[in-house]
């Protein structure tokens, strides 16, 4: 198996592969530690992926966390994560640059051969890499050119960044796991849905008292340099080591989205942030970078007869609320097991069910997700939810609960109700409303 990308990923991917005795290779075209951009939060559910390879130790130098202080319109709540049989009631802050490292590590131990500093340039294909045009699905819109599955891939063309040289690795299944600009991906024929939420996000790192703080923080009513709420929000995270993470991020569902400058909106947010976090930009320890959020299985075809998508090179990452490691770290896991089905004697049948798993897997909730974005992208509406909620300690606790994704599978409680209302409403709002929505005008 040869895995493109070491990021959350496809390290997990390696790593499951690798533990279940498969021979795998991974081409990581960076070197670690490298720095990622990322706000760095892991939540419950990515902490769940952590233990389960057995790295939960390894993050015991790094700052673990409670819960989500949500801030906006004059108001401050605080909420624990919750109690849950399959997560734990804690996350961790840790920057990638240290993080990513470890998981590649912990691949390699278990027995994946991991080439750092090698860059898969080309994929190795047989036929041609259209086939055909696709029917339109229902209510959907595709762009053009969209592929129905992946051709089938036997491996990439891969280039050693230190010495230039370049050389054919050939694999029976090739893993995409090269993240949100995914050329890898995009050179076997994936494209991105239009019609799906895309986040813009820019994060950086400052100095803080404040940087053990037991609460990570989510601003809702971020503002312009003007003083005007922007849609969008705002996060400081408390890292542990003398830094905090902040960061701010848009949604592309806005229509006003493309007239923001998501610098300038960093710039007015680190001048709003609570003086109490000491953020300014005498406190800044570089400039701030950015990247793309594709959201919600925003990306297909989710894999061919022996290729498959993880990551945010599927566009995996969570609408509710912007985390993709956990879902990087769980689409790695679903297609390491997808894969060595396939070898134990599956096939090119069990990979092609891959793309059934993960719609099975995330493609009720992520719908539920997509519709909730379209909800809050008005300002007007977005104001009133705001309002509402940070009027009510319980009821942004149960939001919580369903916004991370860590409702109970075994109670019928106030979050899991709502959130079958809530798919209720997102079955009367398809996604192709959005392409209207956002039209300029
Ligand atoms: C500003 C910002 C803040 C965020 N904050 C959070 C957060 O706090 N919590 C959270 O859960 N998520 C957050 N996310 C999302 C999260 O960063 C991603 O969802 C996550 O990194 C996805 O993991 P991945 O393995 O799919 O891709 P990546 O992490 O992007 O990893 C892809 C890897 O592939 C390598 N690669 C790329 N091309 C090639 C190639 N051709 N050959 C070889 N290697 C290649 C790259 O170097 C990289 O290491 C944030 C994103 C942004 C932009």
């Amino acid at each position: 198996m040869l895995v493109v990308g070491a990021g959350p990923g496809g390290s997990s991917c390696a790593y499951w592969l690798a533990d279940a005795g498969w021979d795998v290779a991974v081409v990581e075209k960076k070197t670690f530690p490298r720095e990622k951009t990322c706000g760095d939060g892991l939540t419950p559910r990515a902490v769940r992926q952590l233990a389960d390879m057995g790295l939960e130790p390894a993050l015991a130098g790094s700052h673990r966390y409670e819960g989500l202080r949500s801030v906006g319109f004059g108001r401050s709540l605080e909420m624990r994560w919750p109690e849950h049989p399959a997560f734990p009631s804690y996350g961790y802050t840790i920057t990638r640059h240290d993080l990513d490292g470890l998981v590649a590590e912990r691949a390699a131990k278990a027995g994946a051969t991991v080439w750092q500093g090698t860059e898969a340039v080309e994929p190795l294909l047989d036929g041609p890499l259209l086939d055909g045009p696709p029917p339109d699905p229902p209510g959907g819109v595709r762009p053009a050119g969209h592929r129905r599955a992946l051709p089938a891939c036997h491996g990439a063309l891969v280039r050693d960044r230190g010495t230039g040289a370049v050389r054919e690795v050939r694999a029976r299944y090739v893993v995409v796991a090269d993240g949100s600009n995914s050329r890898f991906g995009r050179a076997l024929g994936t494209s991105r849905r239009r019609d799906y939420p895309l986040g813009m996000a820019l994060r950086g790192y400052y100095l803080s008292d404040r940087h053990d703080d037991l609460f990570i923080e989510s601003h809702l009513d971020i503002r312009d340099e003007r003083g005007e709420v922007v849609p969008g929000y705002g996060w400081i995270f408390p890292l542990g080591d003398g830094r905090v993470n902040v960061g701010v991020g848009l949604l592309s569902t806005e229509r006003r989205w493309k007239g923001v400058n998501t610098t300038r909106l960093m710039d007015a947010f680190v001048q709003w942030a609570p003086r109490s976090w000491g953020i300014a930009p005498e406190t800044a320890c570089g400039p701030a970078t950015g990247g793309k959020l594709p959201m919600g299985l925003a990306v297909s075809p989710h894999g061919g007869p022996n290729t498959v998508l993880v990551g945010d090179a599927g566009g995996s990452i969570n609408p509710f609320n912007g985390e993709g490691i956990a879902y990087g770290y769980e689409t790695g896991r679903l297609a390491a097991w997808t894969i060595g089905e396939a070898l134990a004697g599956g096939g090119t049948e069990a990979v092609d069910r891959y793309g059934e798993r993960l719609e099975q897997a995330y493609s009720d909730y992520f719908r539920v997700a997509r519709a909730f974005v379209r909800l809050i992208s008005n300002p007007k509406t977005m104001r009133v939810c705001v309002n509402l909620g940070m009027r009510s300690e319980l009821l942004m606790t149960e939001l919580l609960k369903i916004m991370a994704n860590l409702m109970r599978p075994d109670t019928l409680g106030a979050a899991e109700l709502a959130y079958r209302g809530m798919a209720v409403v997102a079955d009367l709002l398809p996604d192709s409303a959005l392409l209207e929505s956002t039209r300029p005008g």
